[in-house]
């Protein structure tokens, strides 16, 4: 199978090359030329399979060039051993509520269930085995410390990971600041998520820049993240055993929702995916008005969601504009010299057939999580709890929905105490010493320094 860019459809690629490069040359996003299409009978026997069994199946469909299934398998065992359900994920229920515990791998995010599969396949590929390969990373919290825990100490491989200064919370800091090898380089910008995610395209877009360190990328744009995010939909789609399930997703970048999207175009019957944004509501602009336009980063008690460019949403435009790459082309030149672009109405609704966008405020995730612990003594994350409020404020009952839990609470205690009154305790797996020095360098938002930066540290 090919790959090709939403920006340039003749441009070819193998799974090892977008593996490797996570963005297109020319800045599009990488998309397979195929996605398979399972019919029911297939769907069936999917749905008798352990979560490590329908992963393989799944993501065996996206890399089937490069790695034989029976590799992949032990690589995806291998990759989950470290995590506290046996199952991988685990479906709750708190009352009407399906809560899908996605963060039960090491650093309590659901962004371990694709990094951990990622950091083996680098072994796997050997794509860091005559030299060196340096991975540069943004992340808006919980992305760092997943890549640090799959990448830490492993041979030919460094890892830069740039987060916004002061604007993550104290435990996504410590966490992430106190768990890595010598091969991982922690980088606070003065500046926000979307200013660490800019200067990280922008290097991939240099072309001498990138050649120079052997530069490779991890960020959600990667495609090997969206396909391992995949195989929980179809998982907790068939435990529920019902039909008629809507997704809520705690959103941010646009890849965990996508994830959905895909698993409804390869043949679930998903009813609708549902975008949940914080007060940086750009995704529940765009889907409700047509307007895409990127607003200053407020910040908000759910960090990891506080960006205002979405970037896979270029994915979604390329099959909503009738998989034209010149439209798609258009559109982010519009962006990038208007700041803004505009969809059509018959864009629009194309998009809301599948998708909803809700908002939720600060003060109404706050009363969700007050809510949850109130009636069912049960705890969950300022993000989840995102996820839970866009069912309640707009879609309808809560029985028919699966909300993805993204985080754990622990991450995010100094919220959860503001509301609770309690203080959380650590979960046993989670490995780590709070009185462990942190090291990190911050250094001003400039592309050039961060440059300067790397080529300092690698040479
Ligand atoms: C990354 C993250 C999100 C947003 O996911 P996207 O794929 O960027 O949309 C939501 N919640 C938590 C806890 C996260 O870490």
């Amino acid at each position: 199978m090919n790959y090709f860019s939403t920006r340039n459809k003749s441009l070819k690629f193998s799974f090892k090359d977008i593996f490797l490069r996570g963005l297109a040359p020319g800045g599009g996003l990488f998309l397979p030329n195929e996605i398979k299409k399972y019919n029911q009978e297939e769907l069936n026997s999917l749905s008798q399979l352990s979560y490590n069994d329908l992963a393989t199946e799944i993501i065996f469909n996206f890399c089937s060039d490069e790695i034989k299934k029976e590799e992949l398998n032990s690589l995806i065992q291998k990759s989950y051993s470290s995590f506290k359900e046996k199952e991988v994920v685990n479906i709750k229920k708190i009352g009407n509520l399906n809560l899908l515990e996605l963060y039960h791998g090491p650093t309590l995010a659901f962004k371990d269930i694709a990094m951990q599969v990622i950091g083996n396949m680098y072994d796997y590929l050997e794509v860091a085995k005559d030299k060196t390969v340096n991975i540069v990373v943004a992340t808006s919290g919980d992305t760092g410390s997943a890549a640090i825990a799959a990448l830490s100490n492993r041979k030919n491989i460094n890892l830069f990971v740039l987060h916004p200064h002061n604007k993550i919370s104290n435990i996504q800091r410590k966490i992430m600041t106190t768990i890595g090898g010598a091969n991982i380089y922690n980088i606070a910008i003065e500046g926000s998520f979307d200013d660490c995610q800019k200067i990280v395209k922008q290097l991939f877009n240099e072309d001498s820049f990138r050649t120079k360190i052997n530069m490779s990328g991890v960020n959600s744009i990667n495609w090997a993240r969206i396909v391992c995010q995949i195989v929980y939909y179809f998982y907790s789609f068939f435990k529920l055993k019902k039909n008629n399930i809507s997704f809520s997703v705690p959103t941010g970048n646009f890849g965990d929702i996508y994830a959905g999207y895909v698993a409804k175009k390869m043949g679930l019957p998903i009813n609708k995916l549902i975008v949940a944004t914080n007060k940086n509501d750009i995704l529940q602009r765009v889907i409700n008005t047509g307007e895409y336009k990127p607003d200053t980063v407020k910040a908000t008690i759910t960090p990891s969601m506080d960006i205002q460019v979405a970037s896979n949403f270029e994915r979604l435009l390329y099959y909503i504009l009738d998989e034209s790459d010149s439209k798609v082309g258009s559109l982010m030149s519009d962006l990038s010299s208007k700041s803004l672009f505009s969809l059509e109405k018959k864009e629009v609704d194309k998009i809301k057939k599948d998708f909803e966008a809700v908002k939720v405020t600060d003060e109404e995730t706050i009363s969700v999580i007050d809510e949850i612990y109130k009636e069912h003594k049960f705890i969950i994350d300022p993000h989840t709890a995102t996820g839970v409020g866009a069912v309640k404020k707009s879609f309808k009952n809560l029985v028919d929905v699966v909300v993805l839990g993204t985080a754990h609470p622990f991450k995010f205690s100094d919220t959860i105490k503001k509301v609770i009154g309690k203080n959380l305790d650590s979960p046993e797996h989670l490995k780590l010493n709070m009185d462990k020095k942190e090291t990190f360098d911050i250094i001003g938002n400039s592309n050039s320094e961060v440059k300067n930066y790397i080529l300092d540290k690698i040479q």
